[in-house]
């Protein structure tokens, strides 16, 4: 399935980046350089997601985002990406229909991350339905099942969503802050313990079952990814 994102973004080098990293993770891109060009776009097409930059010429981000959900009535994720970085700013923002909100400079993998989130929200997942395989280990994400040694697992959500990103990903280190906001969408890490004990409790119910393997390694000083070089 292929989606289409709308980049609504006034600087043509932003725009650009932007286009070229959903271009890359296979999304169809539709660039708007202005709100005006954004409302010509839709009212002929129907994205699947817009990122929208709030300092616009003529017409601002603002004024998108709230035609959007008054008097065209659409219920298109959107995600607002800005310098702007006041709580005040995100606020108003999410309640005024923004689904979630970017800050600049951002990170393309964190622009990736929160489009899947928003995407997933709407039913509109990506993720293939294949089992992931790691050693002895087993998750399908259809059924939300995980075996190990073909004994069946018993994780909470949010353990089965760490496991099964770290599954699919399997080269990639993620960070206790990107673990979170994945599988929490959103929301300040902080100082926050949560992932350490999500992870910790994935590492007790895997240890009982195979006591004498690893599945996840700690990356010291950065996060977690799944152990699989043997
Ligand atoms: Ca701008």
């Amino acid at each position: 399935m292929i989606y289409t994102i709308l980049v609504i973004e006034d600087e043509p080098d932003i725009n650009a980046l932007l286009a070229k990293i959903l271009r890359r993770s296979d999304y169809k891109v539709i660039q708007a350089f202005s709100g005006t060009e954004a409302q010509r776009v839709l009212a002929g097409e129907r994205p699947d997601l817009i990122l929208l930059d709030l300092m616009l010429p003529g017409m601002p981000g603002e004024k998108v985002l709230s035609d959007l959900r008054g008097d065209y009535r659409m219920d298109i994720p959107v995600i607002v990406i800005s310098a702007r970085d006041s709580l005040d700013d995100k606020v108003s923002l999410l309640k005024n229909g923004a689904d979630d909100y970017i800050t600049k400079p951002f990170e393309p993998e964190e622009v990736l991350a929160r489009i899947e989130a928003s995407l997933r929200r709407v039913g509109k997942s990506r993720v293939s339905e294949k089992e992931l395989v790691c050693k002895n280990l087993k998750l399908c994400p259809g059924s939300r099942k995980v075996t190990l040694h073909e004994k069946e697992l018993t994780l909470t959500a949010h353990e089965f969503d760490i496991l099964f990103l770290l599954m699919q990903n399997p080269e990639k280190v993620y960070s206790r802050e990107l673990l979170y906001e994945q599988v929490w969408h959103g929301g300040y890490y902080g100082e926050n313990n949560t992932v350490n004990v999500h992870v910790s409790n994935i590492r007790k119910k895997l240890k009982e079952i195979d006591p004498s393997e690893e599945y996840i390694q700690t990356v010291y000083g950065i996060g977690f990814k799944l152990k699989e070089t043997l």
